[in-house]
């Protein structure tokens, strides 16, 4: 155990050779061991966060598949204290607690429209392992390693990310605050800035992790009458607590409703959701699932249907965050109820309890 004052000065810069950090290198089918790795220098707009919380995603989980044989620092929901800024980072000052959210150029028209989330540079930032310009961020022994995933890499104790992506979040503990970077953001996204159900209308969730989860407490809170389906008990006692009806399958009698989310990708469940829609209803679909998908296009078409899908929410996140952390404060949004905290190093064990069901959102604190 290493004392609090060593671990801070694990981040300081070494003359030209940036900084020696701890990172879980992921590898096959394991998402990582611990080791040192060097954090290249921060540039132009990047900064350095000190990581006190990071979410595990099924991003991340479907990522590493993704990635085969090659070694990899992912985790893409990291919170923590703005430690050194770059050249040209705008917005921060070092002591901020900031949520990195996903990468996003800033310059393409979705982008100053508004959704970064469809940024057209969106692959290279957020999925190549590295910068823009193709630099490493990361080493370990010297070499390079994948990094920069979704403009962070934050299962490590302290990664490099753009300051347009960061978000502050003032004194929001860092474990409530990390899930808000995609998890919470999407989920609640997609109800507030793609559904737009009104109160009194009736939204179908189907699947209840940290997702579908954020999402019914979002609709909750504006109003909205939402029906959870969801295999896992505890999830569906936690949401039937905060007014949620619950069902365990979409197979159970479901009266009709106004607006439906996917969180799960699977095409009978798609089906089994259009079929309950309303006329003039609208799916919005967030989860990756088979690429392709039956559809009843007659159905869809006579019955005035709306198919979605969407994005980290469709959100701006410098916008969005903010508003979901004030839903937080204004005890609107129990987000603080769906986390649960583990040790860096027990990454397995926390992904092993998601898949169970024993946990809703497992967030990793490099600090414990
Ligand atoms: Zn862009
Ligand atoms: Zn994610």
């Amino acid at each position: 155990m290493r004392t609090e004052k060593e671990q801070t000065e694990d981040h300081r810069p070494r003359s030209g050779a940036g900084t020696t950090v701890s990172v879980l290198l992921s590898r096959g089918t394991t998402l990582g061991e611990l080791v040192e790795a060097e954090l290249d220098e921060p540039r132009d707009d990047e900064v350095v966060v000190r990581v006190e919380a990071v979410g595990i995603c099924h991003t991340d989980l479907l990522a590493r598949k993704r990635l085969g044989s090659r070694t990899a620092v992912l985790g893409h929901e990291g919170c923590g204290i703005v430690e050194r800024l770059g050249p040209g980072a705008e917005g921060l000052s070092v002591g901020d607690r900031v949520v990195i959210a996903f990468a996003s150029c800033g310059e393409c028209a979705p982008c100053r429209s508004g959704f970064p989330g469809y940024c057209a540079r969106s692959t290279v930032l957020n999925g190549s392992g590295r910068r823009q310009d193709g630099s490493p961020t990361l080493r370990v022994g010297g070499e390079p390693v994948f990094g920069s995933f979704f403009g962070q890499s934050s299962f490590a104790t302290a990664v490099l990310a753009r300051a347009r992506s960061c978000v502050p979040v003032g004194d929001l503990p860092p474990e409530v605050a990390a899930p808000l970077g995609c998890g919470f953001l999407t989920g609640a996204g997609a109800v507030l800035n793609v559904l737009r159900p009104r109160p009194g209308q009736r939204l179908l969730v189907a699947g209840a992790g940290g997702v579908g989860a954020a999402a019914a407490l979002a609709a909750l809170s504006e109003g909205v009458e939402v029906v959870v389906a969801e295999p896992v008990e505890a999830r569906r006692a936690l949401l039937a607590a905060y007014g949620a009806t619950a069902v365990a399958s979409l197979d159970e009698p479901i009266p009709p409703v106004t607006h439906a989310l996917d969180t799960t990708g699977r095409p009978e469940v798609i089906a089994r959701a259009l079929s309950l829609l309303r006329p003039r209803g609208a799916l919005a679909l967030v989860g990756l699932g088979p690429a392709e998908l039956p559809l009843d296009v007659r159905s869809l078409t006579m019955r005035g249907l709306r198919l979605i899908g969407s994005v980290e929410g469709d959100a701006e996140p410098g916008v969005f965050i903010p508003e979901l952390i004030r839903r937080h404060r204004d005890d609107l949004l129990p987000l603080d109820r769906l986390v649960t905290t583990y040790p860096l190093d027990a990454v397995e064990r926390a992904v092993a309890d998601q898949r169970a069901g024993l946990t809703l959102k497992a967030v990793l604190l490099p600090r414990a």
